[in-house]
């Protein structure tokens, strides 16, 4: 006999820790853009499990990867080779014109594994270059490294002591950075695009200048593309939008389609200060994993692929900044690049985000807010036009009811 929903909600609620608000919606399985819960009922997805189904829900080729994959071995542990992690990484590799990459389980292991070839390289030139830089409002995981790396004071409360020398700086400025930095810097932290701090795309120059400052303080800069990679801004990896080259780069969310896995990416001379023993992983890169990632390796960097997230992301700002247009007491702001985009919410509105994403729910449309005030969407990058239009006509109804 199946639970009822109610009877899942329950048992979860009732033996799971208690960290998360989670919307009354239990979930049986997905099809492309959309999901249907235990009772049957539709929803289209402009979430995409936080920005990590890329190749949307079920899709073929990723399912019968997985499922091959699992039919010859499942994990091996990294004391030997497979076939599907050195392929995965040789792609990486590739696409991203650095030389060597790591793979984990996770966002947050991901860039603690950064985290720490950047002190140990650091340390090699000299014993307290120690000084990991990142910004106000960014998000990199929820380690002890990773919270504090994490430039939103709610998310160290309580966890103290904190392992030190992080430094903030407000994204977006130069001045504060040049400051702030010196010989004493170990490396520049920084998300391509701000995520969860409310969608930020970085201004004109500035990574560009982050980059001279990095090099002029012989500083590494590390960009955590664990949101805005994967095809999600257009270009594979995010960077290439703003000229830059990172020494280290992070990526998680939908590098596997779904299927857990973190990355982390760097130069040779970076790679080298690592020495057998000093990083592993018992799970990272296994060949269930790597499996999966293979096929978004495969698909998301084609040419087509990128340009039909360039060409949606470009018609659904637009559709947003019609909604924006329709609601000026209620939208403030239009931002973002790609399919990663948000609005931003007046203070003045008759409802809480919140509020809002749950009458989306009421109407079957899954999106998100992030920092409580933007609208936040990170859709499968395999929509159409359509899958735009029935959320934005969603939106529509539930703004009018906020006024
Ligand atoms: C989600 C996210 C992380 C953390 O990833 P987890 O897999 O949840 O550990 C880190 N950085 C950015 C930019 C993210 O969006």
């Amino acid at each position: 006999m199946k639970d009822t929903a109610q009877q899942i909600v329950d048992r979860d609620q009732k033996n799971y820790l208690p960290v998360f608000n989670r919307y009354n919606l239990v979930v049986e399985r997905g099809e492309g853009p959309y999901v249907y819960s235990v009772d049957g009922d539709k929803y289209i997805d402009f979430l995409g499990g936080i920005a990590v189904n890329v190749l949307g829900h079920n899709y073929k080729p990723l399912v019968d990867a997985i499922a091959a994959q699992a039919a010859r071995v499942i994990h091996i542990s990294n004391l030997y080779y497979t076939q599907p992690q050195a392929d995965a990484a040789s792609k990486l590799v590739k696409l991203s014109g650095l030389d060597r990459a790591f793979f984990a389980n996770s966002g947050a292991e991901a860039n603690e594994g950064a985290i720490k070839i950047a002190r140990k390289f650091a340390h090699s030139i000299a014993p307290d270059k120690s000084q990991i830089i990142t910004a106000w409002d960014s998000f990199h995981g929820r380690t002890l490294a990773t919270l504090t790396a994490t430039g939103q004071p709610k998310y160290h409360k309580g966890f103290e002591p904190l392992p030190a020398g992080f430094d903030y700086v407000h994204y977006n400025d130069i001045e504060e950075l040049e400051r702030l930095m010196s010989d004493k810097t170990c490396a520049v932290m920084l998300e391509t695009i701000q995520g969860e701090g409310g969608v930020y795309p970085p201004k004109d120059d500035y990574l560009k200048r982050v980059r001279e400052l990095c090099d002029r303080y012989q500083a590494l800069l590390i960009l955590d593309e664990i949101q805005a990679g994967i095809g999600r801004s257009g270009k594979f990896f995010a960077y290439e939008n703003y000229g830059v080259k990172p020494d280290i780069v992070t990526l998680a969310k939908g590098l596997a389609g779904g299927v857990p896995i973190g990355a982390f990416i760097v130069t040779e001379e970076v790679a080298q200060a690592f020495k057998p023993g000093d990083h592993g992983t018992t799970f990272g890169g296994n060949p269930l994993a790597c499996a999966a990632a293979n096929v978004v390796l495969d698909t998301v960097p084609e040419q087509k692929f990128l340009d039909h997230v360039v060409e949606i992301g470009n018609y659904f700002k637009g559709r947003l900044l019609d909604l924006q247009q329709k609601y000026p007491t209620l939208i403030t702001e239009v931002r973002g690049k790609g399919l990663l985009l948000g609005a931003e919410l007046s203070t003045d509105n008759k409802k809480t985000g919140v509020e809002i994403v749950a009458d989306c729910m009421k109407r079957g449309a899954i999106i998100n807010c992030t920092v409580g005030k933007v609208l936040r969407f990170v859709p499968p990058l395999i929509i159409e036009k359509t899958h735009v239009d029935e959320v934005i006509d969603v939106l529509d109804a539930v703004l009018a009811q906020s006024l």
